[in-house]
Formats: structure tokens, C-alpha cells, sequence
């Protein structure tokens, strides 16, 4: 199953709409930052651990945090989406890239990959 982030901000603006915020998601985002930040150090040894599987934990803590960014955008109604192609779009120029998103995409929808 593929996951667009315009099916996870339409799934969290239902969740969040009603009742939260864009302050209080954001402090959640920041604890997340922080996880992910704890695991960072561990992998690198700066933090002693007894978990093993450090590689599926950073991909939980790296889940966490886009959940509170597609949230924080849900509930404002910010089209991530069409912001995140314009925006590499821009970039893709700046730094003269040889590819950018949207084309990207493109390329690889008509290829089937
Ligand atoms: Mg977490």
C-alpha cells in the first residue's frame, strides 16, 4: 500500500481538526525530534542502550515526527504536496540539479517503479 502525503493530511485533519492545535503539535513534534535525536546518539555510541534494533526505532521516531509536520499542515490547510514540488522545483534550478521532483515522478509513474 502506498501512502500519499495527501491521504495522511486528509486521515490526520480528521483526527486533529476538531480539537488541536498548531502550538500543541508542534511541541509534540519537538518531543520527537528529541527521540530521534536519542536514538542518533545511541547508534553513534555517545548514549548506552539495551535495544538492538536501533534501525527500526529511528524509523519510528522518524514516523513520529511526520506525523506532527503533515498534522501541523492538515489542520492549516496547506497543501504539502503542490508546496514540496514548487519548492524543489525553485531549489532544483538554484542548485542546478539534473532532475527535479515533479519530473522525477513523472518519469517514474510512466515507468511504472
Ligand atoms: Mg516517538
Amino acid at each position: 500500500m502506498k501512502i500519499t502525503i495527501d491521504a495522511l493530511e486528509a486521515y490526520l485533519f480528521d483526527r486533529y481538526n476538531e480539537w488541536a492545535n498548531e502550538q500543541s503539535l508542534f511541541m509534540k513534534l519537538v518531543e520527537e525530534i528529541g527521540e530521534v535525536a536519542e536514538v542518533l546518539n545511541k547508534r553513534a555510541g555517545r548514549k548506552s542502550t539495551d535495544e538492538t534494533d536501533l534501525q527500526e526505532q529511528l524509523g519510528t521516531e522518524l514516523v513520529d515526527m511526520i506525523h506532527y509536520i503533515v498534522a501541523i499542515a492538515a489542520i492549516n490547510n496547506i497543501d504539502l504536496e503542490r508546496i514540496m514540488i514548487e519548492k524543489d522545483k525553485k531549489a532544483s534550478v538554484k542548485y542546478n540539479h539534473p532532475i527535479n521532483l515533479e519530473t522525477f515522478l513523472s518519469t517514474r509513474e510512466n515507468n511504472n517503479y
